[in-house]
């Protein structure tokens, strides 16, 4: 073997990160080492914060170094609309985007029976908590439109059918499967805005 054993061993876990192959990892590796030391231990020290100290908000599951996170703890955003989202990178895809005003539903995941990934495995409980003690609540869901999603989408909509609650879902002249956070900005506020309502 061409490396040191430390050398081979840190190239091989960054091939860890989806779409680094070997080459991408052995230039990472390489950049890596010729970087100042303070920037190196930096970027570690950083790293492990993130994995120490990043948790789901117990409010919206959506990321925070807080308790409640500052999308939920904001008093100028409408905390009567929220947007059920699957995972913390579409927040971050809305957020982007930028015109929308309410707050979020994070389920860290879909209902998938094949995977064994029941509707309690998500974090749908505290959804049904949250809309109970809102006054006029609405419901935005903005899941992709897999199997997955239109399962989670269809579970969603059982549970607050016949309920005070308005219900509507993205619109997407999208292909199947697409991740929300690969949506552009434009075609994701073009989705939020063209909302079908679901009766
Ligand atoms: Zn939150």
């Amino acid at each position: 073997m061409a490396y040191p054993r430390v050398l081979s061993d840190l190239i091989h876990d960054l091939k860890q990160i989806p779409g680094v192959g070997d080459r991408s990892a052995e230039r990472y590796a390489f950049s890596l080492l010729e970087m100042k030391t303070e920037i190196v231990e930096d970027l570690v020290e950083k790293l492990s914060d993130c994995r120490n100290n990043l948790h789901p908000c117990e409010v919206c599951g959506h990321i925070t170094d807080k308790d409640i996170c500052d999308i939920c703890s904001d008093s100028s955003r409408n905390q009567n609309i929220i947007c059920v989202l699957e995972d913390y990178r579409s927040v971050i895809a809305f957020e982007k985007a930028g015109n929308y005003n309410g707050v979020y539903h994070v389920l860290n995941g879909l209902i998938s029976p094949i995977d064994d990934i029941n509707p309690e495995d998500i974090n749908l409980s505290s959804l049904i908590k949250r809309v109970e003690e809102l006054e006029k609540p609405e419901l935005i869901i903005a899941l992709k439109s897999t199997i997955e999603g239109q399962t989670t989408t269809l579970y969603i909509q059982k549970i607050f059918e016949n309920k005070k609650v308005t219900l509507s879902r993205l619109s997407y002249g999208i292909s199947m499967g697409t991740e929300i956070d690969y949506l552009d900005e434009i075609t994701l506020d073009r989705a939020l805005n063209d909302r079908k309502k679901i009766e």
